[in-house]
């Protein structure tokens, strides 16, 4: 039952069925034609010998002399030498004289009724048996008075007989040929569709656990060539989309278990003995700290979890130039107890269209680890709209500065320059930050240079 729901089997029937309508519709126009061209060839030889015997008769005070006799006139002989039969009669239908196969078949009431009237015949007769007769009836006139009527006649074997081979030619080749159509159709489509069965057994082996299957055909660049290449290429994508996932996934792990290490530690240790008030206190700010950035991590860890899985944020029309100054001036808080100076030089009406919370904390942990970074100097916030119409947000620091080997990197998941983890952060900030950028149609660059400082440069399409 399978085999029939196959493309395979469809498209050999689709094949046939097309050849059906092809082949019947050629057979009845070759049938049809062969048909009249016999058939008109006939009735015009009819007729040419008809006019023939008419010229030849002896027509003596207006009557057919009857001394003119039919095997004796040489036009007669040969027709009948062809196969005619001639037969000339009076006006009322009785025989003067006839030669030829078909002399005796009855006189068509018909004809002479016609021939009355001054007007010629054409009648198909039966013969006797499967033979049939065409007989050309033409009134002999003198003076304008019906004085015979001379027919000619001949037999229509050799007409059907024609006609009947080339019907059994087609009845036999038809069903032939449709057999032929639909098993190379069949054969073909198998060809064609062989390398899909290829990828169905492929895509049939894939599982989430293991996408290392790929179907490499080796075939031409067609469409299923292309297919294969597509699919090749998702296999791909899904591949290092799983393997990213996972490495998130465990890295999200040890982040997670390295301040609940460090607060068992704390409570392990401080449990060991007795402990004055101000010791307690010290545990319990240090369990404060470490719940501190166990609830940072996971928040950032939700964010990216829910950025990831949402189509697309809100969209709301936003002035960068208040939002800066507004993170800008939270951030004072931070940066004045290190006796940093924050300097902004920002343009005023900044406009873009997009989600202002996301923008606030992308800038936010931009600004945060300018700071974070910067023992002494200046941080800059400067927005400003470029000739190409492109706003350029420039956020910078005379900071520490990263390594050039460490820049490729900075915006991966959990990539921190600093090995030994001394520093707050987990490494998720900047790679949250490049997130919401892409999201508004953004790219974000860095330039940086150890003991220097480091630029961040944001730019939207305007
Ligand atoms: P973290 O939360 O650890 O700061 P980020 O993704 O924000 O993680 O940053 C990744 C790394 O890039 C940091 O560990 C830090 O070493 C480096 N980095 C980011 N911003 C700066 C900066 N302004 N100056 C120097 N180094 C920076």
């Amino acid at each position: 039952m399978k085999g029939f729901k196959t493309l395979r089997f469809r498209f050999a029937m689709w094949t046939a069925g097309l050849m059906v309508v092809v082949l019947v519709l050629f057979g009845a126009v070759v049938y049809i034609s062969l048909w009249q061209g016999l058939s008109s060839s006939i009735d015009d030889l009819l007729q040419l010998s008809a006019s023939q015997v008419i010229t030849g008769l002896n027509i003596e005070n207006g009557q057919i002399g009857l001394s003119d006799n039919l095997p004796d006139n040489l036009v007669a002989a040969d027709l009948q030498a062809r196969g005619f039969t001639i037969r000339i009669l009076t006006a009322n239908g009785k025989v003067l004289q006839s030669s030829g196969l078909y002399r005796d078949l009855p006189v068509d009431p018909a004809s002479l009724q016609r021939a009355a009237s001054r007007l010629s015949s054409l009648q198909t007769m039966n013969a006797g048996g499967n033979d049939s007769v065409r007989v050309y009836s033409v009134p002999v006139l003198d003076n304008q008075n019906l004085i015979g009527v001379v027919q000619v006649m001949q037999s229509l074997k050799t007409f059907n007989d024609t006609l009947n081979r080339l019907l059994a030619v087609l009845l036999v080749s038809i069903p032939a040929l449709l057999i032929l159509a639909a098993l190379s159709g069949y054969y073909l489509a198998g060809r064609a569709l062989s390398p899909i069965d290829h990828i169905t057994r492929t895509a049939q082996q894939i599982s989430a656990k293991d996408l290392s299957a790929r179907l490499n055909l080796s075939g031409p660049d067609d469409e299923i060539g292309r297919l294969a290449t597509t699919f090749d290429g998702m296999l791909a994508r899904l591949e290092a989309s799983f393997k990213r996932e996972r490495q998130f996934t465990a890295n999200a792990s040890h982040e997670l278990r390295t301040p609940l290490a460090a607060m068992q530690a704390i409570v392990n240790v401080t449990r060991s003995r007795r402990r004055s008030p101000e010791e307690y206190e010290t545990a319990i700010d240090d369990l404060s700290e470490e719940a501190d950035r166990l609830r940072g991590l996971t928040e950032d860890l939700l964010y990216i979890a829910r950025e990831d899985s949402r189509p697309s944020g809100v969209q709301e029309e936003v002035n960068l130039s208040l939002l800066l100054r507004d993170v800008g001036e939270a951030m004072l808080l931070m940066a004045e107890p290190k006796g940093l100076r924050v300097i902004m030089e920002l343009q005023d009406h900044l406009m873009i269209r997009g989600d202002s919370d996301a923008l606030i904390r992308a800038f936010s942990n931009l600004i945060d680890n300018a700071i974070k970074y910067t023992q002494e100097g200046v941080i800059k916030i400067q927005g400003r709209r470029t000739k190409t119409a492109h706003i350029e947000i420039l956020i910078s620091d005379t900071g520490f500065g990263i390594a050039p080997e460490h820049l490729p990197h900075i915006f991966e998941r959990f990539y921190r320059v600093d090995e030994a983890r001394t520093t707050q952060g987990f490494g998720l900030g900047l790679a949250i930050v490049q997130e919401i950028i892409s999201r508004h149609r953004g790219t974000i660059e860095v330039s940086s240079q150890v003991g220097t400082g480091t630029t961040f440069k944001i730019s939207f399409a305007a």
